[in-house]
């Protein structure tokens, strides 16, 4: 086994990290490239619904991470022009059936980070940054992947396969020739972190909470941020489709839309502002011959629900529970359609469907429709059954089920 050649993992945000210690765990080697020259603050990703967490578990990371995130038992849906909470969701309700009943508020950039400070040093996990994946050439027996250096070198790595982990703009989804198949929505999203504690001014507003607005529908969701300074409030909302990321961005645009959201005389206190395109898309399969995809190199989602990383996890246990006895000679390569035919089920029927849902749910504009939906989440909300059965399916565990029954 030892002259096997390594899986190669192009990519290290939190999914190839992922991906990278469940192929170590099962002793299966790999060379994870990342492009980067070390990891960044990304602060896109930060809610990890249960069936996550218990993935996490698998692999020994919960007992790192749970400490130093939120757990988010409650999640709140708000009428924003009436300031009234439509509906409140307890994950406690499905304790019975739940080793973790929460959201745990974790920054992907940390999972990232605590990966690597947990396991980075051990010889066997091999990650390389400053490392670009460029292309790569399949044989029957093995792939060459070409990589590029900062110094601007070259190299040839040799694998036995390449996944691509290497996030919405894939180089090998692209040099694999797979199509990506979706929609863009036509406005961009922006996420205003801030250090202003709503809980503080409004009891109404849990530390997970959806806005629906025929305007501005919003997300408002507490992470712990870093010290000195622990605690940021992540407010996303959409923006107009004709509004440039530089008018967004400016100082005087994101008071504004703080203070319309929840007026005060003081400015807020804003940590970062990104602006995001926000796209729905899944790749026809997750795997042609060596190549595969996992995370959002495989599937692009709406981040209402925080579905993309969720998903992208599930996408790489999933994968690593197939490749490292493919890779063992203990299982035929067949196995790898297998990953497509239930991770692909998963992003269209669950995750495509559910994100979709969610954003036309939040923003609807005509007033009737809008009373019969939220009515109808009043209802779910105020029904302990129909409330068990909502989150199940939006925290995933209806997808992992059904993902699983697929042969
Ligand atoms: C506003 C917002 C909020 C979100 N919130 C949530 C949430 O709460 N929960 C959730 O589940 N999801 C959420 N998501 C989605 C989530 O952020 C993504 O699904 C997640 O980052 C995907 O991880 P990934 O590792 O697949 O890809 P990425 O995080 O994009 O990582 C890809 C990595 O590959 C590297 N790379 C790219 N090309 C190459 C190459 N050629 N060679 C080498 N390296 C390369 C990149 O530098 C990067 O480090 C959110 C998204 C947005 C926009």
């Amino acid at each position: 086994m030892a002259e096997k050649d390594p899986v190669v993992i192009s990519g290290g945000g939190p999914v190839a990290m992922v991906l990278s210690l469940a192929l170590y765990r099962a002793g299966v080697p790999f060379i994870t490239l990342e492009t980067l020259d070390e990891p960044f603050m990304d602060q896109r990703a930060a809610s990890y619904h249960p069936p996550t967490i218990e993935m996490l578990e698998g692999l020994g990371l919960t007992d790192a991470i749970i400490p130093e995130g939120l757990k988010s038992p409650i999640y709140r849906f708000h009428d924003r022009m009436t300031r009234d909470v439509v509906a409140e969701f307890d994950l406690g309700d499905l304790k019975d059936e739940l080793k973790f009943p929460y959201v745990l508020q974790y920054e992907q950039y940390k999972l990232v980070r605590k990966t690597l400070a947990l396991f980075g040093d051990k010889p066997d996990f091999d990650v390389r940054f400053s490392h670009t994946v460029t292309g790569f050439t399949q044989f029957d027996d093995h792939v060459d992947v070409t990589v590029k250096r900062a110094d601007g070198t070259s190299e040839t790595i040799r694998g036995a396969y390449l996944v691509g982990c290497d996030g919405g703009r894939s180089v090998v989804r692209r040099e694999a020739g797979i199509d990506f198949i979706g929609f863009t929505y036509p406005e961009k999203f922006i996420k205003i972190g801030t250090y202003f504690d709503f809980t503080q001014h409004d009891k109404n507003i849990a530390i997970r909470n959806y806005f629906s607005d025929p305007g501005e529908w919003c997300n408002l969701f507490k992470v712990n941020g870093e010290p000195p300074k622990p605690g940021i409030w992540r407010f996303v909302v959409p923006m107009r489709v004709d509004e440039t990321e530089e008018e967004a961005k400016s100082p005087d645009a994101l008071q504004a839309r703080l203070k319309r959201f929840f007026p005060r005389d003081d400015d807020y206190d804003v940590a970062y502002a990104n602006v995001y395109t926000v796209s729905q898309c899944v790749a026809e399969t997750f795997n042609k011959g060596r190549a595969l995809l996992a995370g959002d190199s495989a599937h692009l989602n709406n981040p209402i629900g925080g579905m993309g990383l969720n998903g992208g996890i599930h996408d790489a246990i999933n994968l690593a529970s197939k490749l490292a006895p493919v890779w063992k000679g203990e299982a035929n390569a067949e196995l790898l359609d297998l990953y497509t035919r239930q991770r692909h089920r998963a992003s269209t029927e669950f995750t495509q469907a559910q994100t979709i849902a969610n954003k036309k749910q939040l923003e609807e504009t005509d007033p009737a429709t809008r009373a019969i939906r939220l009515d109808e989440l009043r209802g779910i909300g105020a029904d302990k059954e129909k409330a068990r059965a909502y989150m199940r399916r939006a925290q995933l565990i209806d997808s992992v089920k059904a993902t699983a029954a697929i042969t």
